[in-house]
């Protein structure tokens, strides 16, 4: 939306609030921020309502929640919102392109440091075989798949903590990192593609990167190839949009994106020669995306459990990491983390 210049000051203000008081919480261990309690049992709502004072900036707060969190601000803890944009440095490196978490994009998709990881490691990779149940005695611990069972001194499980509710753990996880399970939903993000011959955008002087309030997809950015053929635009739906979008046909979900396409970039929007929506919730194990999110209560609860191992158990993950929590920046940093662990253990 276009926004007028007192709803532009009133941005401002708030984005440089929620900055002011990111900087307070504790990185490492937000659950000893001063007054991490009070913090901790407000949403971010809450706080939207009590420091935004024009309706619109309201409106367009809640946008990029939804797709940095797949979440709505009602759902949110305010010390948990305030952890996660002092882990990536403020609000505006959350949303930045230039010098923010947008500015890159893989050649050939990202998928590729995975693959080209699991190249060098060759057939020490096992795919299509999920940890069903993990057992520890005193030394030694157990992970169990359908087809494979695997011995081993310490293990690292690299997965959000609702995707861990669904292993079966002998003995249980303490009481604290059950909970912590349980009371991190994933959140709901759609990545949704339209590919046109050329990114027609352009030649009207636009970016094909906008901000909407009226969705379904509320974040778009031009995602064509760097020799500007074919157009892609690629627009982000989560949330209550991705809720809405969950219940509709494959063929009502297109009709409905794309109308929200023309209205930004023009009735050229409305026939792609290809599309593509990818419904991340729906996937078995991912369970959703871009990451397990704390409503209120769970951070002072349960935070501590995040990193602390269980005993031959440790745990990385993006949602572990104290920096770039909810990016690949902080699931490899995470990975780092627990693997120093491991050897240190086994020292
Ligand atoms: C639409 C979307 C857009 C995103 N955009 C960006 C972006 O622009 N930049 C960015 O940095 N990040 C982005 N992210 C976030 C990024 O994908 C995550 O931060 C990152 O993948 C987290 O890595 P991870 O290793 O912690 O967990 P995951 O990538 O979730 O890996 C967990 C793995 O465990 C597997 N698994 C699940 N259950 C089991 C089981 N029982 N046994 C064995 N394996 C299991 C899963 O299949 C999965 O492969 C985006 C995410 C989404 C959904």
């Amino acid at each position: 939306p276009r926004l007028r210049p007192l709803a532009l000051l009133d941005a401002g203000q708030a984005m440089f609030r929620l900055d002011r008081f990111a900087r307070r919480v504790e990185r490492e261990e937000p659950w000893r921020t001063d007054r991490a309690s009070e913090s901790d049992s407000e949403t971010f709502a809450a706080w939207i309502e009590r420091n935004v004072y024009t309706q619109q900036v309201r409106r367009l707060l809640a946008v990029p929640c939804k797709t940095l969190w797949g979440a709505e601000p009602e759902e949110l803890s305010l010390l948990y919102t305030g952890a996660y944009v002092r882990g990536a440095g403020g609000l505006n490196r959350l949303l930045d392109t230039p010098r923010g978490a947008q500015e890159s994009r893989f050649v050939g998709g990202p998928n590729l440091v995975a693959r080209r990881v699991a190249e060098e490691l060759g057939d020490r990779v096992r795919l299509e075989s999920p940890v069903a149940r993990i057992e520890q005695a005193e030394h030694t611990v157990r992970v169990r798949t359908p087809t494979d069972d695997f011995l081993a001194r310490r293990t690292i499980v690299a997965l959000p903590p609702p995707l861990v509710d669904k292993i079966e753990f002998d003995p249980p996880l303490s009481a604290e990192r059950q909970a912590l399970n349980q009371r991190m939903p994933m959140g709901r993000l759609m990545k949704c593609f339209a590919v046109y011959p050329e990114p027609f955008w352009r030649d009207d002087g636009l970016s094909g990167e906008a901000v909407s309030d009226s969705g379904p997809a509320t974040i778009t950015f031009d995602t064509s190839p760097p020799s500007g053929s074919p157009g892609a635009l690629l627009g982000f739906v989560g949330a209550a949009e991705a809720d809405a979008l969950a219940r509709m046909s494959d063929a009502e979900r297109r009709e409905a994106v794309l109308e929200g396409f023309v209205r930004l970039f023009g009735p050229r929007a409305a026939e792609p020669d290809d599309w593509i929506l990818q419904d991340w919730p729906a996937e078995r194990w991912s369970g959703g995306g871009p990451v397990a999110y704390m409503p209120p209560g769970v951070l002072t609860d349960a935070g501590r459990a995040l990193r602390e191992p269980s005993g031959l158990v440790h745990w990385a993950g993006t949602e572990t990491a104290t920096r770039w929590t909810g990016y690949m920046d902080g699931a490899v940093r995470s990975g780092e983390r627990a693997a120093e662990e491991v050897l240190a253990a086994l020292d």
